[in-house]
């Protein structure tokens, strides 16, 4: 099919996910290399957003990756791992647990994130109902927090206008503030912002019944919002609230796992071993769909002798479990989550740089993933309704890819711009995605 022809039947017959239906000028990628992405047109772009932080290895392993598809392919295509099991899902159970906090010893494999976390909170209940706690019903979450969209995860997400169209989530969560230091009044001061984080997690366990409270969901740092970073104590605290009351703490790393921190495991950064973990998105470097809960033998052991009642055809799929396997052989030969602490100071100093734009208030994220918050009139004033959609929805996206970017504009919280490269990029890529944001933004404001 041509451009043009592409462009017609999208129009015409495919649904967007998350996106206005019927675009006049979609972007059509139908070619990668390295961190590169290109368009229908032969159009060059960074992808600075490793395609919604996926391609942790950017576009060149394809041929590689294949290799262990075919492989797979040509040995067994498939089976379930409902009573019956493979090879690759039991090997990647093995590896992925052996990456883990210690303690995350056991896996379950689903299709994505979404899938991930419904099944963690599923597994949650079947943990609760086995050990003769079954009022446990409710979660805590964070405000603005995405944790996925089918019902279940729906429920997590903190977002509202995802959610009113949909009815009554079927979980019952509350939502507590999150991690955003930049605006908060105690902000600048790490412990007692973090000392009043906390206080208001606890006081929400208490209000919702601290026998009734089953788990407390959150990310390493928060995606939605811009890359938030926990204060310093913030996880730990966390932990300890969750042993206090006995709930379960899960840390939803689909975002921040897989290296884009820099570590296999986000948490590992805080130095707290979650009872549960989600994973997604990067478990392949996204070569292939796949998501995974890792528990605990603490929360698996009460199920022993028991069936847990939920079940995905395709969970822990042998092609996209020897895809995830070869990621991880990849990721330790070609130095990747080295690569990734080498330059996370680098890429944290040309950011920062952009404070001197009178649009950036603050730059923040960890690893190779990386939020700008947006500011009216050097100050730090909020846009209204109508200069964040001219903003966020009109100037950056096109400006960002006449500057040949794709990066990330959202508005869920307040105004951000962010970006996470894919973890094989080097200096060069960085300052062209540093470059690029600063003529964007410098023609912004
Ligand atoms: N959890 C987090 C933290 C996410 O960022 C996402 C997706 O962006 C999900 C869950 C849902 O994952 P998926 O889109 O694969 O269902």
């Amino acid at each position: 099919m041509t451009p043009d022809e592409l462009q017609r039947a999208a129009a015409d017959h495919l649904l967007l996910h998350f996106s206005k239906q019927r675009l006049d000028d979609l972007l059509v990628l139908e070619r990668g290399e390295g961190p590169y992405v290109f368009d229908t047109r032969g159009r060059r772009y960074v992808d600075a957003l490793s395609s919604l932080f996926c391609a942790q290895l950017g576009y060149s392993y394809g041929a590689e990756l294949g290799a262990a598809v075919t492989e797979q392919l040509t040995r067994l295509p498939f089976n379930t791992n409902w009573a019956t099991a493979h090879p690759p899902a039991i090997e990647l159970a093995e590896r992925l647990t052996g990456l883990a906090p210690p303690g995350l010893t056991r896996a379950f494999f689903t299709n994505g994130g979404s899938e991930a976390v419904e099944a963690a909170w599923k597994l949650v209940r079947e943990h609760y109902l086995a050990i003769g706690q079954p009022r446990r019903t409710k979660a805590i979450a964070r405000n603005i927090a995405y944790h996925g969209v089918t019902l279940g995860a729906l429920a997590f997400t903190g977002v509202a206008r995802f959610k009113d169209d949909f009815g009554p989530p079927p979980i019952d969560v509350t939502h507590v503030s999150n991690t955003n230091a930049f605006r908060a009044p105690d902000g600048a001061d790490p412990a007692a912002f973090c000392a009043r984080l906390l206080a208001e997690v606890e006081a929400a366990v208490v209000a919702a019944g601290p026998d009734e409270v089953a788990l407390i969901i959150a990310e390493p740092v928060q995606n939605a919002g811009g890359c938030l970073t926990p204060p310093p104590g913030y996880w730990r605290g966390l932990r300890d609230i969750a042993d206090r009351y006995g709930i379960l703490l899960l840390a939803d790393e689909v975002i921040t796992g897989c290296g884009r921190l820099g570590e296999w495991f986000g948490s590992a950064r805080e130095g707290v071993t979650p009872d549960l973990v989600t994973l997604a998105k990067g478990i392949t470097a996204a070569y292939l769909p796949m998501g995974a809960v890792l528990a605990t033998d603490r929360v698996v052991r009460p199920l022993d002798g028991r069936v847990f009642r939920h079940g995905i055809t395709f969970g822990g799929h042998p092609a996209s479990a020897a895809v995830a396997l070869r990621t991880i052989d990849i990721v330790a030969r070609d130095g990747v989550l080295e690569n990734v602490r080498a330059l996370e100071p680098y890429l944290r100093d040309r950011l920062g740089e952009l404070l001197a734009l009178p649009i950036v208030g603050d730059v923040r994220g960890a690893g190779f993933f990386w939020a700008i918050e947006l500011v009216k009139d050097g100050a730090n004033g909020r846009f209204d309704q109508a200069e964040r959609d001219a903003l966020l929805r009109g100037y950056l996206p096109g400006r960002l890819l006449e500057a040949g970017l794709i990066a990330r504009a959202d508005d869920r919280g307040d105004a951000v711009l962010q970006i996470a490269p894919p973890l094989i990029s080097d200096h060069a890529v960085l300052d062209e995605i540093v470059g690029g944001l600063r003529d964007v933004l410098t023609d912004a404001g």
